[in-house]
């Protein structure tokens, strides 16, 4: 496989660009080699500038769940776009997005959009902070909540890509209030409860996608509900990976749980940035102009991705892909650990509705330290064969692989034989 064109525009990239990407995860940083540049995608392919051509696990870190360049989603974007691309004032199609969004969260009266998956976070966490009067916010380690800065601790994604703890740049008095729990562990959030009574809430990836895909035991998350909500402490159910990607109400629904504040992003824009934070009347009630906590954004609401976001959503509610990613997910775990037995290769797969993640580890995987224990030079070794094999996964082993409902029986027959000729390199 030639990869000479994305040589030359990486080279050409560094000129301008830091590492020739807007984005640390986009570099093969934990991989090696140069990151691949992208011409375009159609379905559950995605073609690179040297026209190699690629089943599309990445979708954009998630948002493309209904594969590349949807019809209708298409149409929808086309006919905003004759309308004009931003106005500075409300839209109709603002009040469709959040009737779908607020319909799929019962937890959810109000929503506000913003531009990105951190955006919302922030936002959120503010929105705690002015509810109930208190700075102190649990996270869990290995769960990523975008770049602010009081998250930038103990995170996954990037930074466990990069082995970094946390950022440089960021003041100690933003992350004095910031206390890390384990996830999986509810003695350890209880701990800090019991410490502190000026906690504003817990926030929590129901289901992780950033330390790789990890499950709440229902022991855990339950008792997560029920300890916040006896000690008077919010519960942010960060849903931007997971929101209409785990099922349509999101992992709180599978999961059997409903947050006080829920944060959006990705599938919610279609592939366009949107983000967004809601909650009850009672909670939203504090955000300007209702009340007294600001938060602003000039393209929040955008009307193409406004579009976007309805046509994706739609057409998600028409199609109803659940059962069929539980399907698929459950073939491609099998493909990962049988052709790992017959190489002999420790592996540990997990997987939750439409993401899945093989671990090159031989142990439970219930935490961001039991993840940590992977061989990531195996998985090295394991992304490059299915890059040559057509398959381009997200380039770190702490990334969710992620199910569109563009595949079909036939890539699935290639990811088989992906994986088996894949696996064959790292055994
Ligand atoms: N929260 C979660 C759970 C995420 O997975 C991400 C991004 O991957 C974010 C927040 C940040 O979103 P964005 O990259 O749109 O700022």
């Amino acid at each position: 496989m030639e990869f000479k064109n994305s040589e030359i525009l990486y080279k050409k990239g560094c000129e301008n660009l830091v590492g020739a990407v807007n984005s640390p995860v986009r570099a093969f940083a934990s991989v090696g080699g140069n990151p691949l540049f992208i011409d375009k995608a159609k379905g559950a392919y995605i073609k690179d500038v040297d026209g190699n051509k690629y089943i599309d696990l990445v979708l954009s870190y998630g948002p493309m769940i209904l594969g590349h360049r949807n019809k209708k989603v298409e149409k929808a974007v086309t006919r905003a776009l004759k309308k004009g691309y931003s106005f500075g004032a409300s839209t109709n199609a603002e009040i469709k997005l959040a009737k779908i969004v607020c319909d799929a969260f019962p937890g959810m009266d109000k929503v506000r959009f913003v531009n990105s998956g951190t955006e919302a976070v922030l936002s959120a966490i503010r929105l705690a902070r002015a509810h109930t009067g208190f700075d102190k916010i649990v996270k869990f380690s290995g769960c990523y909540h975008g770049h602010m800065d009081a998250m930038l601790v103990a995170a996954g994604s990037g930074l466990a890509t990069l082995s970094l703890p946390g950022s440089k740049g960021v003041p100690s008095q933003a992350v004095e209030n910031t206390l890390i729990s384990e996830y999986n562990n509810l003695e350890s959030v209880k701990a800090h409860l019991d410490k502190y009574n000026d906690v504003a809430a817990v926030i929590l990836e129901p289901v992780t996608g950033n330390m790789g895909v990890v499950q709440p035991s229902d022991d855990f998350i339950k008792g997560l509900r029920k300890l916040t909500k006896e000690r008077g402490v919010l519960l942010i159910c960060d849903e931007v990976m997971t929101g209409f990607r785990s099922q349509f109400g999101g992992a709180q629904e599978l999961v059997g749980i409903q947050a006080d504040i829920t944060c959006l992003g990705k599938v919610i824009g279609g592939g366009f940035p949107v983000g967004a934070y809601g909650a009850s009347n009672k909670i939203m009630e504090n955000v300007a102009p209702l009340g007294g906590m600001y938060q602003a954004g000039t393209l929040s609401g955008n009307p193409i991705a406004m579009a976007a976001g309805i046509a994706t959503l739609t057409e998600l509610e028409k199609q109803n892909p659940y059962k069929k990613f539980d399907l698929v997910a459950e073939k491609i775990e099998e493909f990962l650990l049988s052709s790992a037995k017959k190489y002999g290769v420790d592996l540990t797969v997990n997987r939750f509705g439409s993401m899945i993640n093989p671990f090159f580890a031989s142990n439970e995987i219930k935490n961001f330290a039991d993840a940590q224990k992977s061989d990531t030079k195996k998985f090295a070794k394991f992304f490059w064969a299915m890059i040559e094999n057509g398959v381009f996964l997200p380039p770190s082993q702490f990334e969710a692989w992620f199910l569109s409902s563009s595949l079909t029986i036939r890539e699935l027959k290639k990811l088989e034989k992906a994986i088996d000729a894949s696996m064959q390199v790292v055994g």
